[in-house]
């Protein structure tokens, strides 16, 4: 019998009651026995819906009020000193102060999840980590799901994962893997206790067996799984997940455990090789429905791979399930009333991935469902050659993007010459980094209008006034170029791809991406065009209120295709250069328009990167010739800017270097500067914006503060290439710290302009 697996479901319901139930808690509004209440329903309806669907090997334990990782930290007792912990009693709060903060010890930090949009809480260690099984989440909810008459597969993080992804914070030499043994003696407690609770198989995901690995996550690798391995009475899953195993293969097949999970959406070319070399006592989980998109699954073409599987090591050892856990796909397709039958034919979400899952297992057991076979097989003819996909105009003009379209008039250093002329900024030019704070009355306005309340006369004399205000204000404090505010925008993706032909969006398709936090990522569909121009309109307006340059403010096509679902038909590098087009002819109409500075934000950009260093150089080529397509149709003497929200430049600083944009900006006050370090040793050849004022944080720098950060900053960068802004945009924040904030900071450029003089 061939085993139908899911490695994980959404969390955060079908209406985000995760959300509510948690933020309510936090402001006191729910009590803890309510708060339990709801994650327990939350954790019902999911068990329930994927019995329903016919799923064998229902995972537990991957619920969370937060974050996995931060879970397993509190199972294992992994609290930082500074959260004053007990040392005995584990419960969610003390889960919420390592992850929110407390008024006495800062939040732990978070970061990435591989190369998903999901962030987890970085586990700590320091000279004194001990772990110890001091949590119950993970057998209380195998019994909460036996008492359900379900016997669930608990899932944690592995050991080896675990370590990699944590850090060494107290300056010691600690090397993190030295830690090993210890936290491996935890993770055979776990696998005991979860044994006699009557628990089948644990899970234990290890995706970076997806990376480049070392020595020693080798050896740790290695002696878990070895010690694990004599554990009685419960069989342990290992799982990759976000790549291929590559040269990680040998380890990873020779593991000695029951079963291993592969990803067979992004390893799919090496999915058959794994099946040759398994040995005969192990099962095998193809991961063939992609866990991280939106798309039907080619149901015909899985089956096959499905089928040779079978052929190499027979059904008995067979078990078909997401390539992930299917926490990065949002709940489910029936919310979605607004989406045409046509459209929604072509997707699923998880719940819908389920039934996928089910139908593959069902028909490499030759009970095959030929009637959703027929559909899936019509869905995928119709969307195939859909005329809403293929505008043959699009790929015409993407297929002879030439040099010449890659390529300003001039190198940067004639180019800045002309702009200088043109703009005439002093020394220090000070700018900011395109929104302002997006106030009540600014979401009041924009939901009214959303909803009809408002006009759309109405709502654009709001915007007006808006601007207005904002460009008196930047005016007043003396800015050198100013910005129209981004009043007009939602969301810094949202905004563009409503107005671009190619783009869908939903109305209930979240995703967690930390904590109560959760995006709804844009779905690209089809070939992108920009029918009409998006914010010319306002930068226009902007512009004919002031003398000052006004800087147009778009966002960069890798960031456009990074936050949203991308269609999986072609290249992905295809679809950036279409956005890229798309980009470029609002750039050039900006231009026309009288803009003399245009700003295209490239947030994501590193976060693209791939998980192995072999695939970065494929990648960094065409991201970088996809911000030359956007940037590149103006005149010498038209100012491009681009941004960036992080200063992790290290490894990637050529390509930056490449995109050619005449000013940078980027994230360096809360490093005091120390992440110039890339730019500064590779001689960043054109100007830089270090932002010199931490937007994360209410606090109101002073004057001097931002001298000095300036200072430290001209010690290494030509004095005058370098820009004076803040860290990122403002939209976060209120005007009661913006304004003295944004005034100290041109305060500071004056006073350095002035001591220059
Ligand atoms: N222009 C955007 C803003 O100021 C940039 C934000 C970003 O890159 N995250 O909000
Ligand atoms: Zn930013």
């Amino acid at each position: 019998m061939t085993v139908s697996h899911n490695l994980g479901f959404p969390r955060i319901g079908e209406r985000r009651e995760l959300k509510k139930a948690t933020e309510a808690y936090w402001k006191g509004d729910l009590d803890y026995a309510g708060l339990e209440a709801a994650g327990a329903e939350l954790r019902r309806a999911n068990w329930a819906k994927q019995q329903a669907a016919g799923i064998d090997l229902i995972p537990s334990n991957d619920f969370s009020f937060y974050d996995q990782v931060l879970g397993l930290s509190c199972l294992i007792g992994n609290v930082p000193e500074r959260f004053g912990w007990n040392g005995r009693d584990m419960n969610i709060d003390v889960a919420f102060d390592m992850a929110r903060g407390t008024q006495g010890a800062i939040a732990c930090e978070m970061t990435k999840w591989f190369d998903t949009n999901y962030h987890y809480i970085v586990p700590e260690f320091t000279k004194n980590t001990t772990f110890e099984l001091v949590g119950s989440k993970i057998f209380d909810e195998f019994a909460e799901a036996k008492a359900q008459g379900i016997v669930t597969k608990p899932v944690m993080v592995g050991p080896a994962t675990y370590l990699t992804l944590g850090k060494v914070t107290d300056g010691s030499n600690l090397d993190k893997f030295d830690l090993a043994d210890s936290l491996i003696e935890v993770y055979v407690q776990i696998a005991e206790k979860l044994a006699a609770d009557g628990a089948e198989w644990l899970q234990i995901d290890e995706p970076i067996f997806s990376l480049d690995l070392n020595d020693a996550q080798r050896a740790v690798i290695e002696k878990a799984y070895a010690r694990l391995a004599q554990v009685d009475g419960i069989k342990i899953m290992v799982a990759n997940y976000f790549g291929e195993l590559a040269d990680n293969m040998e380890l990873f097949t020779s593991l000695p455990v029951e079963a291993l999970h592969i990803d067979a959406v992004r390893g799919i070319k090496e999915a058959e090789v794994v099946a040759a070399r398994l040995d005969d006592e192990k099962y095998l989980s193809v991961g063939i429905i992609d866990g991280r998109n939106i798309w039907k699954t080619d149901l015909e073409r899985a089956l096959a791979t499905i089928e040779t599987i079978k052929g190499e090591i027979g059904a008995g050892r067979l078990i078909v399930g997401p390539s992930c856990s299917l926490l990065h796909s949002p709940v489910t397709l029936r919310s979605e009333t607004k989406l045409d039958d046509e459209f929604k034919n072509w997707l699923a979400f998880a719940e819908e991935k389920l039934d996928e899952i089910v139908f593959l297992a069902n028909a490499a057991d030759s009970k095959l469902d030929k009637t959703m076979l027929a559909d899936n097989k019509q869905a995928m003819a119709d969307r195939a050659d859909s005329a809403r996909i293929h505008d043959a105009a699009v790929k015409r003009r993407a297929a002879a993007v030439a040099d010449k379209d890659r390529q300003r008039g001039s190198p940067y250093a004639e180019r800045a010459k002309k702009q200088h002329a043109k703009m005439n900024l002093p020394a220090y030019p000070t700018t900011t980094i395109g929104s302002f704070p997006q106030t009540q009355e600014v979401r009041k306005a924009r939901a009214a209008h959303k909803k009809g309340r408002m006009s759309d006369a109405e709502y654009d004399a709001f915007l007006e006034a808006k601007i207005a205000e904002a460009v008196k204000m930047q005016e007043d404090m003396g800015f050198d170029m100013l910005v129209h505010g981004e009043f007009e925008r939602n969301d810094m993706v949202e905004y563009f791809g409503e107005q671009l032909a190619g783009y869908a969006f939903t109305k209930f398709g979240w995703v967690q991406s930390y904590g109560s936090r959760y995006v709804k990522p844009p779905i690209i569909f089809g070939d992108v065009s920009r029918p009409e121009p998006m914010t010319v309109k306002w930068s226009k307006y902007a512009q004919s209120l002031t003398d000052k340059p006004m800087k147009g403010m778009l966002t960069g096509p890798v960031t456009m295709v990074q936050w949203a679902f991308v269609r999986d038909d072609q290249p992905r590098s295809e679809t950036v250069k279409q956005v890229a087009l798309a980009i470029r002819d609002e750039v050039v109409d900006l231009e026309a328009a009288g803009l003399a500075a245009i700003q295209i934000d490239e947030a994501a950009f590193r976060e693209g990167l791939p998980l192995r260093r072999a695939d970065w150089d494929a990648y960094l080529k065409w991201a970088v010739e996809s911000f030359r397509i956007a940037s590149c149709g103006v005149a010498d003497d038209t100012q491009i800017h681009t941004h960036m929200c992080y200063s992790e430049f290290n490894d990637i600083i050529e390509a930056i270097a490449d995109m050619d944009a005449d000013c940078i900006s980027i994230e360096t006050s809360r490093s005091q500067m120390e992440l110039l370090d890339a730019f500064v040793a590779f001689q960043y050849p054109n100007e830089i914006g270090p932002g010199v004022y931490d937007i994360h944080s209410p606090r109101v720098p002073e004057k001097q503060e931002m001298i000095d950060l300036l200072k430290k900053a001209t010690k290494v960068l030509p004095a005058e290439r370098v820009w004076v802004n803040p860290d990122c945009g403002l939209k976060t924040r209120g005007w009661a710290e913006v304004e003295p904030a944004l005034r100290h900071m041109v305060d500071a450029a004056r006073e350095l302009r002035d001591r220059a003089a």
